[in-house]
């Protein structure tokens, strides 16, 4: 195998990264091209040491000798470069937001409370809604996370969600979720998973009970859904126009909105800085 140990201090895990496990089948190019990254940033953001070598041959030896090291890589294709395997050991690399990493000025606290398994996983669903903000300097923060553990009859009555979207939402089945789980501080926002909702057209809805920010989201919702909830969290009932005409904005009515991460308009952002729940870091 083509390895040679950095000479430099080697810092593993790199902080500020989500952990993926690696399977048969993924290349560094593959992660990175499922993330919207760069080659070469994701393996740097894993392992800046090789950032300053500037020959290309050792900077890849350096990868080597750091996947097997680092990652636990142990198999290989072509007898001179490491492959990932579902097998490694930890198995762990680290998936920045961005290439560049963003500067934030203001912090969004959110609560995750689900009645369901989601079927986009929860760490890209997340990832979503940083990465949806982070370029105008606004951070998603995970305050808590928790499964809410329903009895089985209240998960039969809630395994289809009745109801209407509306702004305030005062009673019926919104209501009832949102006052699940222990209580939030009122300047944050709690984000309820649903299995569905009996209008399957709906995939999510950023209204709720008028003491708390919150937004209840449908298992089936695409990546960004859950940020444009949180972005009607943040607009408030005000604010118009409710979706945005640009298929590229987050605030699109449709899932099939553009752009990875879709953009926010100056509007949309001083009403969402105004927000109670955005505050300046
Ligand atoms: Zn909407």
């Amino acid at each position: 195998m083509l390895e040679e140990k950095p000479a430099g201090l080697i810092k593993f895990p790199p902080s500020g990264g989500d952990p993926y496990h690696v399977r048969t089948g993924d290349s560094w190019e593959s992660i990175a091209k499922a993330n919207s990254l760069s080659t070469w940033a994701l393996i740097e953001f894993n392992f800046p040491v090789v950032k300053t070598e500037a020959n290309f041959q050792r900077k890849c030896r350096m990868v080597n000798w750091l996947l097997r090291h680092s990652v636990g890589c142990t198999k290989s294709s072509d007898g001179k470069n490491y492959r990932f395997d579902g097998s490694d050991r930890p198995g762990i690399v680290y998936i920045p937001l961005f290439d560049i990493p963003p500067v934030y000025t203001d912090r969004v606290n959110l609560h995750f409370r689900s009645l369901s398994l989601t079927d986009v996983p929860f760490d890209r669903i997340f990832r979503a809604v940083q990465r949806a903000y982070a370029p105008h300097g606004i951070q998603m923060s995970f305050a808590s996370g928790m499964s809410l553990g329903l009895s089985d009859a209240e998960a039969a009555r809630f395994a289809s969600v009745t109801g209407t979207c509306e702004w305030e939402i005062t009673s019926g089945e919104f209501a009832e979720i949102q006052r699940l789980g222990p209580p939030i501080p009122s300047t944050d926002i709690a984000v309820y998973f649903v299995k569905e909702f009996d209008t399957t057209s709906l995939l999510g809805c950023g209204g709720h009970l008028p003491d708390k920010h919150a937004c209840i989201v449908a298992a089936g919702a695409a990546t960004y859904s859950t940020a444009h909830e949180v972005g009607h969290v943040l607009l408030g009932s005000t604010f118009t126009p409710v979706h945005d005409p640009a298929i590229s904005n987050l605030m699109y009515a449709y899932e099939s909105r553009t752009g990875d991460p879709p953009s926010l308009n100056a509007t949309q952002l001083t009403r969402m800085r105004a927000s109670t729940c955005c505050r300046s870091i």
